[in-house]
């Protein structure tokens, strides 16, 4: 059978990396994919993004079923278009893509259906989103409605680093069309967790728990990332937890979704604020798996992926049992110098050693041109050791990374820490 992966991150590597295990695989095609998938002899990169030729490619090669990674296609609606010529895809359509693509959107779901989730207001107008900043105070939490590539968002301590948010994204239209309207959102305090499933338009398969650190730099200092690392499981996420997160946020969005007639297929994934009492709130929705929890998520996984995405696309997810690893696998993100604002590209890597059953090194922003393999983008990769304790699988994970090498490197050291906190 083939399989094909839209993508080229570190979230498309893993997953194409645990399709490609399952012995009824030919090959997986992954699109354009990355120095990685590159490398892998059982991948095969194929450089096309636009969703019509992606279709005609899939149709000519006979390409069983599709899975797409980031978000950018499926808010473009790649799955609708894939949909319209009758091929199995996995991912939500444009309008459920929504959820993510559009901030006001993802609000008024969760209001209408009591999802719990920050207060919050939407405005177009400067004039009235100052006013209602200086009401509210701070902290206050600013979001451009759109996508924005991680940017998009401004956790405000004050009310000047509010206003200038609001002079930023809708006076000075910095963030193009995505800040044209702004959610001006209640700040929510506690740790946060990442809560993944897959859904097929009305079963739920929740996938292993997840968290990941977003700051550049070690004790959670520094600029906000896509994400420097990630492990599986999350002790935060005990089982009462699991329950009450499935009862009042992951059904009802699900059914929600349904009942507004979008039923929703693909990942979902719930970004969730824990308070000190233990109550979760949504503060986003991903339409697609979390970069990088996908890489120690895949390295957990036991399950053949192939048979789970055919129950995925034929609305059969409810048979689907999955089996973890019972061990912690942690990945440490290695970013180029300059990484978030200003990525360095072209430095070259040195170093990845070979797969072992305790570690594997998965690729985002690297390009292999010969056999020379350099740095191409902001994340360059994740580094997953799996280990019986959180301990355990970040020495795995740290033991190599101090094997790799580029110019300019930049990765934590502290990737766990809560967990390590939680259980020592
Ligand atoms: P991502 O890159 O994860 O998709 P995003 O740009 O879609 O992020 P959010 O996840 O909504 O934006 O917010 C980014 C980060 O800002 C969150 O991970 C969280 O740390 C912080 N944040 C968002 N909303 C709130 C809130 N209401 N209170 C406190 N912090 C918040």
């Amino acid at each position: 059978m083939k399989i094909l992966v839209v993508g080229s991150g570190g979230r498309e590597h893993a997953l194409a990396w645990k399709l490609a295990q399952s012995e009824r695989i030919q090959i997986v095609y992954v699109a354009p994919g990355n120095g990685g998938t590159a490398l892998d002899p059982r991948l095969r990169n194929v450089a096309l993004t636009d969703p019509k030729e992606l279709a005609e490619f899939v149709r000519r090669e006979h390409v069983a079923l599709t899975v797409v990674g980031p978000e950018a296609p499926l808010a473009a609606g790649i799955v609708n278009v894939f949909r319209e010529q009758g091929l199995k895809v996995f991912g939500p359509t444009a309008e459920a893509a929504q959820l993510e693509s559009s901030k006001d959107y993802a609000k008024a779901f969760m209001q209408r259906h009591g999802i719990p989730t920050a207060a919050y207001q939407t405005f177009s107008d400067a004039a009235a989103a100052h006013a209602y900043i200086d009401v509210q105070g701070a902290p206050i939490v600013i979001k451009a409605d759109g996508l924005a590539a991680g940017k998009g968002v401004v956790v405000a301590m004050d009310l000047a680093e509010a206003h200038a948010a609001i002079d930023m994204m809708l006076s000075d239209n910095r963030l193009g069309d995505a800040g044209a309207r702004v959610v001006v959102e209640q700040f929510l305090d506690g740790e946060e967790a990442s809560f993944i499933v897959m859904v097929d338009g009305k079963n739920i398969l929740p996938l292993a728990t997840s968290q990941d650190h977003k700051r550049l730099q070690d004790h959670d200092a520094g600029p906000n990332t896509g994400g420097m690392g990630a492990y599986s499981p999350a002790p935060i996420i005990t089982p009462e937890l699991h329950a009450r997160v499935m009862r009042e946020i992951i059904i009802p969005t699900v059914q929600g979704m349904a009942r507004d007639g979008i039923p929703y297929t693909g990942f979902l994934y719930a970004g969730l604020m824990i308070d000190a009492a233990g109550t979760p709130r949504t503060l986003e929705f991903n339409c697609r798996m979390g970069d990088p929890e996908t890489q120690p998520i895949m390295a957990r996984l036991k399950t053949d992926l192939v048979t789970v995405m055919e129950h995925a696309v034929n609305g059969t997810l409810d048979a689907v049992k999955l089996e973890w690893d019972r061990r912690t696998a942690l990945g440490v993100v290695m970013a180029a110098a300059g990484y978030p604002d200003a990525p360095r590209k072209g430095d070259v890597i040195t170093g990845i050693p070979e797969e072992t059953p305790e570690a594997v090194t998965f690729h985002a922003g690297t390009t292999l041109t010969g056999n020379i393999l350099t740095a191409n983008g902001g994340r360059v990769l994740c580094v997953v050791g799996l280990g019986d304790s959180v301990k355990m699988a970040q020495k795995q994970a740290y033991a190599v990374v101090d094997r790799i090498h580029f110019d300019g490197a930049q990765f934590r050291r502290d990737i766990g820490w809560r967990a390590i906190r939680r259980h020592g």
